[in-house]
Order: structure tokens, then C-alpha cells, then sequence
């Protein structure tokens, strides 16, 4: 029989009714044995998430402050859900255990973890599984880094001990035993770290959105949802804004070759976005895959006489960003010139170290820099070999009235990136998209 995970986020776990909904979601397919749980996330826009509180306990208590009242608004959160959902089961031990082992600084993470440890206690109380805790499955390295195998090796066997399960996403634990956590949204992770152990034939991301939308909806008015993407293409994506899900999910169902599906608990009928491998085909009417951007750039230029046939030439440049750990996004150049486009955050405080070393060491004819870039990523496996796809994203943008700065495109051809003035960025965003799937 196939095998679903299913990882259901914050929002989809915050109250009552929210977990009655997911209950309903897996009971209605018996593929979904195993079950990856988030913190209780927010119930309404200003509402407080789970995790953030527990940072808030966190912080407090280094700082010698009462944390009485805060406990307790997390208490009554788990409270709530467990009186609301009319179950038998007493949490207030666990709570207390909670509470003093956070005053006897057990550490950060620890505190941030109990969020998704508490609530898939509860869930797993509720749908009759089995309750796994990630700290005996996931294992991290003593530098910090996730250890895959060990992790893979111990977590297959346990999953194969239990029918259906609930498993905390978001941390593990470090070789001393201490608790670690992925960086924020990382229950994410753990799901697709149980898919790929379970050798499961989906990873289903149960979210509060039906998918992955072609634009930014506070940018483009209703954007079209995404059906398919491919793992790169997310990556694209990702690292240029599109926030879905948490970037370092893709690998373990990645190496598995685990499609990913993107589903809305409030919205179940919806088929929601897949994340593939590769697709065989395109949609010839969308070429375009999803268009994004950030702002916050900055580039520096520089030219040189003859600096084409000066052999190491651009080595040398970037040594320079090397040594002062700034990482750089793109590199478009010309005969005699070079830019380097920097997310200008970290740039900025080392800004003046690396141009006054590029002025010493590589002694331009000029220098200069601008700031306020933004940058725009067209992505779309169906550009490969399809004739101008590029001039209909500089129409779009030419007949917006924008002036583009800066053209990048790499020859596996899966994505454009356009840098233009932080100003144009919305608007050059919006032509792209009407000019593809408007
Ligand atoms: N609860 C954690 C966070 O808020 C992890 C997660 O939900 O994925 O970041």
C-alpha cells in the first residue's frame, strides 16, 4: 500500500478546530500513516505563535524576569485545544516538567522545540497513533549540521515498528543528547526527513494556502496557483523570495525522489502545487513557471583596461568578498567591466574594507556602486528552447516605462534575473506576470 506523510504547519494545528480538521484529512486516507506536527501556530493576525512564546520564556528567563504569566498564556493554549477537542488527557505534568527544566536553562532550543513536542503529544492522543519523539530519530552532528545517514538509518527502522505515527517536527537532538533545532519553519524539514526514511510515495505540506501562487499575492491581484514545479525551479524561487516552504526541505525528499504536494487543510479538494523531480512535458501556454524578486541590492562596478585577457583578474576581485565573508547573488560582466550585484544588509558593514581593497589591490580605471537594486527572477523550465521568451519579459517591462539595469541568465536557461530600481520593482513584477499568464 502506498505510504503518505503528511506535515501539517502552525496554523494548521493553532486550535480545536483546526486539529477536528486534520483529523478529517487523515482519516480520509489510510496512505497517511505517519504524521509530522508543528506548533500551535496563530488563530488570528495578531495572535502570538507558540514558538515565538516560548523564545519570549527563553529570553525572559536569562534575564532574570518572571515568566509566570507567559507559561501560562502557553499553557492555556494546549489547555484549550485538549478541552476543546473533549479529550481525556492530562497535560499539566508535562507542562510543569516544561517549565522547570526551562528554568534550569536546558537552552534555547530545547524551550523553542516543547512547542511541536506538546502538540504532538496531544495529536497523536487524538487520531489513536503512536507518538515518536524526534529527539530519539533525528540526529544532528557535533558541529551543528543535520546527520542524514545516522539519522535515515535510526529513523526506518523505528518507522517501520509502528502502523501510524506522530512525530514532532522541527528539532532533534546533538550527540551529547541536548535538543537542536532546524532554523524557523524547520518542521518542515523533519517532514520530509520522515517521508524519505519512510521511502513514502508523497511528502503532503498541509499548509494554510492552496499552493504555491505564479506572484506574490501582495503584489499581483489573485495569481495563478503553480500545478507543477520542479525542484530547481523551487530553488529559483526560493532564493529569491517565494516563501512556501523551508528551502532545505527539498534535499532529503529530493535524494528520495519524494514529490512534494503543497496542500490547504481549509481547502482539502484543492490538488494544490507538486514539487517534482522533472516533468516530461510543458504547458506551451505558460512558459513561465513564477516570477519573484526581493529588494535590498546593491551593485558594484568596476572596469579596467584589458581586463578580458588579464588572466585571474576576476579571481582577484572576488577573493576580496571572500575574505570578508560577503556572499555575491550575480556577476554580470562585459569586455573591460564587471558588476557584482550584494544583498546590501551584508555588504553594508563591510562596505568600506572592500572597496578601499579592490582600490589598492586591483587598482581599476573605476569604481563605483549603487545601491537600491532590486531584483526580479523570472523562472520557467518551458524557457528552454523557447524562442523569445526573453523579449517578451523586456516588452513587459519596456512597455511598463522601466528601465532595466542588469541582465543575468544562466545557460541551464531555467531562469532570467532582471535588476532594476527598487521604485520599478512592483510594477516590472506585474507586467511580467500579465505578459505570461494575466
Ligand atoms: N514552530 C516552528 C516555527 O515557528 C517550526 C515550524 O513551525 O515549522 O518556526
Amino acid at each position: 500500500m502506498a505510504i503518505k506523510v503528511a506535515k501539517f504547519g502552525g496554523t494548521s494545528l493553532a486550535d480545536a478546530n483546526q486539529f477536528k480538521q486534520v483529523a478529517s484529512i487523515i482519516k480520509a486516507d489510510e496512505a497517511r500513516r505517519f504524521v509530522v506536527a508543528s506548533a500551535p501556530g496563530k488563530r488570528c493576525k495578531d495572535d502570538i505563535k507558540v514558538t515565538d512564546m516560548l523564545y519570549q520564556c527563553y529570553k525572559m528567563i536569562k534575564n532574570n524576569e518572571d515568566i509566570t504569566e507567559i507559561f501560562s498564556k502557553i499553557s492555556d493554549r494546549y489547555f484549550g485545544i485538549i478541552k476543546d477537542l473533549g479529550l481525556n488527557f492530562d497535560i499539566s505534568g508535562e507542562l510543569e516538567y516544561t517549565k522547570n527544566a526551562m528554568l534550569l536553562h536546558s537552552g534555547r532550543d530545547f524551550a523553542a522545540s516543547r512547542g511541536e513536542y506538546l502538540n504532538s503529544l496531544i495529536l497523536a492522543k487524538y487520531l489513536g497513533y503512536d507518538f515518536i519523539d524526534a529527539e530519539n530519530v533525528i540526529f544532528f552532528k557535533d558541529n551543528g549540521t543535520f546527520d542524514e545517514e545516522h539519522t535515515n538509518t535510526v529513523l526506518s527502522e523505528e518507522l517501520k515498528k509502528h502502523k501510524n505515527a506522530v512525530i514532532p517536527g522541527f528539532y532533534g537532538s546533538m550527540p551529547n543528547g541536548t535538543i537542536k533545532t532546524f532554523s524557523r519553519g524547520g518542521s518542515d524539514v523533519t517532514g520530509a526527513i520522515v517521508a524519505r526514511a519512510a521511502a513514502a510515495d508523497i511528502y503532503e505540506n498541509w499548509t494554510d494556502v492552496s499552493g504555491m501562487k505564479m506572484a506574490d499575492p501582495r503584489i499581483v491581484n489573485d495569481p495563478k496557483t503553480i500545478e507543477t514545479v520542479t525542484y530547481r525551479e523551487l530553488r529559483e524561487l526560493s532564493c529569491m523570495g517565494a516563501t512556501v516552504l523551508h528551502e532545505d526541505a527539498v534535499f532529503p525528499a529530493r535524494i528520495a525522489g519524494i514529490p512534494i504536494n503543497i496542500r490547504n487543510t481549509n481547502c482539502p479538494e484543492a490538488k494544490g502545487t507538486m514539487i517534482v523531480a522533472s516533468t516530461g512535458s510543458y504547458d506551451k501556454e505558460c512558459v513561465i513557471t513564477g516570477v519573484t524578486g526581493k529588494k535590498g541590492y546593491s551593485v558594484i562596478n568596476i572596469e579596467a583596461d584589458k581586463m578580458n585577457s588579464t588572466i585571474g583578474f576576476v579571481r582577484r576581485v572576488l577573493e576580496i568578498f571572500e575574505e570578508n565573508e560577503v556572499p555575491f547573488e550575480h556577476l554580470p560582466s562585459g569586455i573591460d567591466a564587471i558588476s557584482i550585484v550584494l544583498n546590501t544588509e551584508l555588504f553594508e558593514p563591510q562596505r568600506d574594507k572592500i572597496l578601499n581593497t579592490i582600490n589598492r589591490r586591483i587598482q581599476p580605471d573605476s569604481l563605483s556602486v549603487e545601491d537600491g537594486l532590486a531584483l526580479i527572477a523570472v523562472v520557467g523550465r518551458g524557457m528552454v528552447k523557447v524562442k523569445g521568451t526573453a523579449a517578451r519579459v523586456f516588452d513587459a517591462v519596456s512597455d511598463a516605462g522601466v528601465n532595466i539595469k542588469m541582465i543575468d541568465q544562466g545557460a541551464s536557461e531555467i531562469n532570467i534575473i532582471l535588476g532594476v530600481e527598487e521604485r520599478d520593482f512592483e510594477t516590472s513584477l506585474k507586467a511580467i506576470y500579465n505578459k505570461f499568464a494575466g
